[in-house]
This record gives C-alpha cells, sequence and structure tokens, in this order.
C-alpha cells in the first residue's frame, strides 16, 4: 500500500482535526503518502483531494471542527455518486481510506467496502455517542464539558432565584449527554429518549425539594426526548413552576477538543493506518475498555449501544 486518503463527513465534532493529523503524520512514517478529501463523500465526488504533507496538519491538534470541512451529500447514496466516487479513489492511485463520522458516514464506508472492494476504516466521531463497537466517540468528552461549563453557570443564577431550569442537550436517539451531563453537574432531573418519563413525578419531586428548602432546580433535557420548551410548559401549568429555557444547541459541537478527545483521536488515527497497512478492512477502530479494537462495520451498523443502566441509577440516587 502506498497512498491512502482521509475524510470527514458528516457532523462535525471536536478531535476531527487531531484524528486527520494522527491518520496523517502515521501514514508519512510508515512511508505512505497521505491525500485529504474536502467535504466529505461530495467531494470524493467532485476530486477535491490534495496531497497532505506533515506540515498541512502542523498547529492543528487544538483547534475544535475539521479543516477538511465536512458535507452531506445525497448524490453519495445513488449508484451513479458511488461509481463516481470509486473513480476519483482509482484515478488518484489511492488504496485505503480512512472515514471519520458518525452512523450515515459510516454506512457510507461500508458501502465502499462491501459492494467495491475498497479498503477502508472508520473512525467514530459524533458527540451523541450512539456508535456500537466504541466505548466513547470522538468530540463526546469535548462536548460533555461543554454542557458542564454551561449548566455551573446556569446554576449559579439559579441559586439567586426560585426557579426551575431547563437545559436542552443534543441527543436524537441517545440521552448519554444528557445522562452523563445532569450526574456531573448534579441536575435534579433527566429526561432522556430510552426512559419514558413521567412528568408529574418529576414536578412532585422537585416540589419536595423546595419544601425541604432549595431554591433552585435544574432539568437535562435530550432533544430527542421532547422539546425543552413544551416540558417547560407542562412545568409552569402542572407545577406552577417559574421556568427557563436553555437549549445549548452548536455550542456543544464547537471548541478546542479537551485532553482525552485530542488522545483518543490521536490513537484512533494511528491505529486505523496501521489497522490499513496490516491489510484490515471493513472495520472501525474504536476504544474497548482500555485498548483499541476492530470492530466489522456490518455489526457496527446493525447493533444498537445499550443505556447504561447502572449510571441511569446513579443520576436517579443521586437526585433525590
Ligand atoms: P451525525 O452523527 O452528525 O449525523 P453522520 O455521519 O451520521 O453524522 P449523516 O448525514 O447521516 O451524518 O451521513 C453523512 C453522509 O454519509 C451523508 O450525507 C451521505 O453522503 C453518507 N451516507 C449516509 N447514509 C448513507 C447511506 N445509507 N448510503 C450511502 N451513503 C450514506
Amino acid at each position: 500500500m502506498n497512498r491512502i486518503a482521509v475524510m470527514t463527513s458528516g457532523g462535525d465534532c471536536p478531535g476531527m482535526n487531531a484524528a486527520i493529523r494522527s491518520v496523517v503524520r502515521t501514514g508519512i512514517a510508515n512511508g505512505l503518502e497521505v491525500f485529504g478529501i474536502e467535504q466529505g463523500y461530495k467531494g470524493l465526488m467532485e476530486n477535491r483531494i490534495k496531497l497532505l504533507e506533515s506540515k498541512d496538519v502542523a498547529n492543528m491538534i487544538q483547534r475544535g471542527g475539521t479543516f477538511l470541512k465536512s458535507a452531506r451529500s445525497l448524490e453519495f447514496k445513488t449508484d451513479e455518486g458511488q461509481q463516481m466516487a470509486v473513480g476519483n479513489l482509482e484515478a488518484n492511485g489511492i488504496e485505503g481510506l480512512v472515514v471519520i463520522g458518525g452512523d450515515g458516514s459510516l454506512t457510507g464506508a461500508r458501502i465502499l467496502h462491501e459492494k467495491f472492494g475498497i479498503k477502508v476504516v472508520g473512525l467514530p466521531g459524533s458527540i451523541d455517542n450512539d456508535i456500537y463497537g466504541t466505548s466513547i466517540s470522538i468530540g463526546v468528552d469535548t462536548a460533555l464539558n461543554t454542557i458542564c461549563r454551561a449548566v455551573d453557570m446556569i446554576n449559579e443564577t439559579a441559586s439567586s432565584h426560585d426557579r426551575t431550569f431547563l437545559i436542552e442537550v443534543m441527543g436524537r436517539n441517545c440521552g448519554y449527554l444528557a445522562l452523563m451531563s445532569a450526574i456531573a453537574s448534579g441536575a435534579e432531573a433527566v429526561i432522556i429518549p430510552e426512559v419514558k418519563y413521567n412528568i408529574e413525578s418529576i414536578i412532585n419531586k422537585i416540589k419536595v425539594r423546595y419544601v425541604e428548602g432549595k431554591s433552585r432546580s435544574v432539568v437535562i433535557v435530550a432533544e430527542g426526548a421532547g422539546s425543552a420548551y413544551d416540558i417547560g410548559k407542562a412545568f409552569q401549568l402542572i407545577g406552577g413552576f417559574d421556568t427557563r429555557i436553555t437549549v445549548l444547541g452548536h455550542l456543544q459541537r464547537g471548541g478546542a477538543p479537551s485532553v482525552f478527545d485530542r488522545t483518543l483521536a490521536t490513537r484512533l488515527g494511528s491505529a486505523a493506518v496501521k489497522g490499513l497497512i496490516e491489510g484490515r478492512t471493513g472495520v472501525m477502530a474504536g476504544l474497548g475498555n482500555r485498548e483499541i479494537s476492530f470492530t466489522p462495520l456490518s455489526e457496527v451498523l446493525t447493533k444498537k449501544r445499550d443505556l447504561d443502566e447502572t449510571m441511569l441509577k446513579i443520576a436517579e440516587e443521586l437526585s433525590l
């Protein structure tokens, strides 16, 4: 293998630049030429492919986002689009590909591998932590730190008034960010898509806290469980609470990656290149217990991550 390429696709997340840097420098250190594909599958179809040198990834590990840019492409879902993408890989003599992204991006990688025989290794990049085959994805730790900083600040102002704050965080199908940030910020309640919630019992629990002398409460809501605005209205109507809503939105995706994300992305990028050199393909590199492991993309994309029941129990018990 002489030439490999790397791209970022789907939603961006902090740590993608660190992963690209690791792929580029590991590749060069192992005698490969490494190409960067701009704007994910869109750029691959448009042949936006350039040779990257070591200096191109200098001063990059601490930067959020992705300097290769990311994109979503409907055209790549068609056979015609995929043929264009494969044609460009072949025209550039690229023999191995590293795809960094979420489930959709890894689905594209699986197609390149299964349908066209392209050698591909995926890396999990998504702040939701909804990807099977890794205990944690690139970007999750930074997003959690960002959320907790925001909740801490809201807690300070909340303490000055008798108010209930509802804070909506990202997570369409997966309540990981909400659950972990609720535990780490000491929130009174968490509402996530995986668990049916009873608004009256949450309201009653918070009322008991107020009677006991607590002056404020914070409820973290995962976006997939419902809009914090709607849930906040129910808090007002049913509980008579003075509520304030904060939707954290895209700030959760931004910012400099945490030390954990920088090192995770670096380890995964290095493993992806070494995996390609050793002949691995159709797999995703992820973090197992403490070691990097490879899981077939067919498994990554058909199995679901289980909700961590222990953490759920901890959240319930500690918010009493
Ligand atoms: P995020 O977790 O942020 O949503 P993602 O990687 O899941 O990231 P998607 O928009 O779902 O983001 O997918 C990114 C791109 O991957 C799509 O725009 C498309 O080009 C490609 N892709 C997604 N699903 C498929 C599919 N079924 N077949 C081929 N390509 C796909």
